[in-house]
């Protein structure tokens, strides 16, 4: 489909606060491509009445460019189902959609491309879960976010990389066992373990940008740039989180960085990440390494405004599993905020035994 790429002075005039956003992350020859089609996104929206939820890893010109809700999966869903909007645009990918389905069961959910997957996500199942749940009966079921409604649908709460620790220590508490099952990231469960008393069954599934960092990424970045500081997704690897300062989602990292202000910061997750933090707080320094993921890249200005225009491609799902998969999203909504600070040094001073155990 056509569009106007013409970076005229009306559209300059109208992405000007995006483009003092972006103007370190983008060349302004880049800028004369995505401009014009910022635009146009912005004002189909309007028209449409439609809203763009853009996740911490898209890329800077569509977080701070068409992003009217940014934040991490579950931020976005909470916000999308309190707009009165009809139509909502995914920038992420497919199992956050389907949440944001979930939450919103009355609007229109769009993703622009089919594909934008997840490593995670695709590593267990619905039929999974039931296989699971035979095999340790009586146990309360904790999944990630980070899955589909399907895999949702079989859980008895959710849970986010911030408040892993404080669901688990829930589901224990009310089911009143010592073991809970925690699905499907391996290494949030591990970090969770190294957290808690209760045993933790997991599943073997990883976040394929997070588990390729290594000690050694920290150590050369300690070398270097002995003042940085070091933050860490808690899908990492455990041994990888014990070298970093700290570990929390990207809500929290994010939080921490506009608290703190450090000189110089490393963040040790998704390419993107960074670079939308760094248009809202000048004067830090952000340095490599990052990995890039390849899902969330298959987002562009381009097939959101396609999105957009032809009204596709609409994520629906079974109002039975979308009802089921709502109690364990809302169960989770509903406990207060973690308790637990998600600092990742005072862990390592209890030097806690990892309880865990793999299927
Ligand atoms: S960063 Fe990892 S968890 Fe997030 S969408 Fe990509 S593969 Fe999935």
């Amino acid at each position: 489909m056509a569009y106007d790429v013409e970076f005229t002075p009306e559209v300059e005039a109208l992405t000007a606060p995006a483009w003092a956003k972006v103007k370190d992350q983008v060349t302004p020859l880049e800028w004369r491509v995505h401009a014009p089609l910022i635009a146009q996104i912005n004002r189909v929206k309007r028209e449409k009445n439609a809203v763009i939820l853009a996740h911490n890893y898209m890329t800077p010109e569509i977080f701070h460019g068409v992003g009217d809700y940014v934040g991490d999966s579950l931020g976005l869903a909470r916000e999308a189902a309190r707009s009165d909007a009809k139509i909502i645009v995914q920038a992420g990918v497919h199992f956050m959609a389907e949440t944001s389905k979930v939450l919103c069961p009355d609007k229109t959910v769009l993703i622009p491309d089919l594909r934008a997957g997840c490593s995670l996500a695709s590593s267990i199942t619905g039929a999974d879960v039931r296989l699971i749940k035979q095999r340790y009966p009586g146990l309360p079921v904790v999944t990630y976010v980070n899955t589909t409604a399907d895999v949702k649908a079989e859980t008895d709460i959710c849970c986010t990389s911030a408040n892993a620790v404080q669901v688990v220590e829930w589901a224990a508490k009310e089911w009143g066992v010592d073991k809970v099952i925690l699905i499907p990231d391996e290494y949030l469960a591990r970090n969770v373990a190294a957290q808690t008393d209760i045993k933790i069954v997991a599943w073997k599934g990883s976040c394929e940008v997070h588990v390729r960092f290594t000690v050694d990424d920290i150590a050369e970045m300690r070398v270097a740039y002995p003042g940085a500081e070091i933050l860490a997704h808690p899908e990492c690897p455990e041994e990888v989180l014990n070298a970093a300062d700290f570990a929390g989602s990207t809500a929290a990292m994010t939080d921490y960085v506009e608290k703190r202000r450090p000189k110089q910061v490393v963040l040790i997750t998704e390419c993107s990440m960074a670079s939308n933090i760094a248009g809202d707080v000048p004067g830090v320094q952000f340095i490599g390494p990052c990995n890039m993921c390849p899902h969330m890249k298959r987002i562009t200005l381009r097939n959101i405004l396609d999105a957009l225009v032809k009204e596709q491609f609409e994520v629906t799902i079974d109002p039975a599993i979308a009802d089921r998969a709502r109690l364990a999203v809302q169960r989770m909504i509903d406990l207060p905020p973690p308790a637990i600070p998600a600092r990742y040094d005072l862990v390592k001073a209890r030097g806690h035994h990892v309880d865990i155990e793999l299927i």
